[in-house]
């Protein structure tokens, strides 16, 4: 028997679309990607990017207040021991996404730990393919992979990935490695401004080099990098190469000026990017109609419809405007509805 709803993924559209889908009596099965270090590496394992970050402040229903008792009701004592402690502020990312997918199997969601990476959408049900190779069909799919950091491709950021090279602050930053030594952020957006100051924490000093002379990030994030005196904007320029060496890692990076041709070497401990990111889309194979960022293209208007009908794209996989959790899980929302009545229409 086919599965009624499969979902692939493990964000806030993932959970949300389970929640909602489980609640609509449709069993779903999802898909939470797989525990593997390519996925650690490329920003892509289970509970997705906001299980990468620290505080949450703008997902509503957690204000500032101490959650600590009911985090301990609702999350395995063996999980909540592992997670970093609460904050006063709010919810923590990786809590968040606990306390989500922990809703989702509350109401019977079966959860997979691996990755699907092939789909035959030509036929109906539809083919799923697991990395572990596990056939599943489905008659309705939800994709909700989300998107990862991305990299800016020099041979040297590669050669020291993990060893002095992240593009996850939040993740890596704590490392001994990095402590009380300069670090390097690139990029001008929220995310840059967010890892410089949290690095600032453990770094002597945060370098955040930005290709122009005006920050991307909002305003009120801008200010914060302006005030942290650890850190300091390294305006116009762009990183040419990571230097280091084998017993090292990283020691430091050559930059270079978009105004003239000026170069110059800063020594640096470690080296984080923080410029924007690419959607999980390659798996689909083409078999999806894709943006010419190869986000999942929406087929019609204010809906979840992709360009193959019953399956549904939720979260930023997706989106590349709004991106942000609450927009993320409303979507895994409008996915399950969209999804049940797609079925419901069918029968
Ligand atoms: P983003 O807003 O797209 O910013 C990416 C930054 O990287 C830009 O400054 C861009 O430069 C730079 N960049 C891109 N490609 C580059 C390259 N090849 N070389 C050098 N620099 C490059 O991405 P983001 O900062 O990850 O933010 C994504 C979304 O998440 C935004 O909507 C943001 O508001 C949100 N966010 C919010 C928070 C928060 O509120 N706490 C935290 C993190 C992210 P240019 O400016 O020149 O294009």
């Amino acid at each position: 028997m086919p599965e009624k709803v499969v979902i692939i993924g493990s964000g806030p559209a993932a959970w949300a679309a389970a929640i909602y889908t489980a609640r609509a009596a449709l069993e779903p099965l999802v898909f939470e990607g797989a525990i593997t270090e390519d996925n650690r590496v490329s920003g892509t394992l289970p509970l997705g990017q906001l299980a990468l970050t620290t505080e949450v402040e703008n997902y509503p229903g957690f204000p500032a207040g101490n959650l600590e008792a009911y985090l301990d009701d609702s999350i395995d004592k063996s999980k909540r021991a592992t997670m970093a402690p609460h904050q006063k502020e709010g919810v923590s990312g990786p809590e968040l996404m606990e306390l989500m997918r922990q809703q989702a199997v509350n109401f019977d969601t079966r959860v997979v730990t691996d990755d699907i990476v092939d789909v035959d959408f030509d036929g109906h049900p539809f083919g799923l393919t697991a990395s572990s190779g596990e056939q599943t069909q489905a008659e309705a799919v939800i994709i909700a992979t989300g998107a990862r950091a991305n990299y800016l491709g020099l041979p040297s950021e590669e050669k020291y990935k993990n060893r002095g090279v992240s593009a996850c602050a939040v993740c890596d930053g704590a490392l001994p490695r990095f402590r009380n030594k300069p670090l390097v952020v690139i990029g001008g957006g929220d995310s840059a401004v967010e890892e410089s100051t949290y690095l600032a924490k453990f770094a002597s000093r945060v370098y955040m080099i930005h290709r122009r002379d005006q920050l991307r990030a909002s305003k009120i994030m801008a200010q914060r990098a302006m005030d942290d005196e650890k850190v300091e904007i390294v305006w116009n320029s762009t990183l040419e190469e990571v230097l280091g060496n084998d017993k090292d890692g990283v020691t430091g990076v050559r930059l270079g000026s978009t105004v003239d041709d000026g170069k110059r070497e800063l020594e640096a401990g470690g080296l984080f990017l923080a410029i924007g990111h690419t959607p999980n889309t390659a798996f689909l194979g083409g078999k999806l109609e894709l943006t010419a960022k190869k986000y999942i293209k929406w087929t019609v208007p204010f809906r979840t419809h992709t360009s193959v009908e019953g399956v549904f794209a939720a979260g930023d996989v997706a989106d590349d405007y709004y991106r942000q959790a609450v927009t993320a899980a409303g979507t895994g929302c409008m996915a399950a509805l969209d999804a049940e009545r797609w079925l419901a229409a069918r029968e």
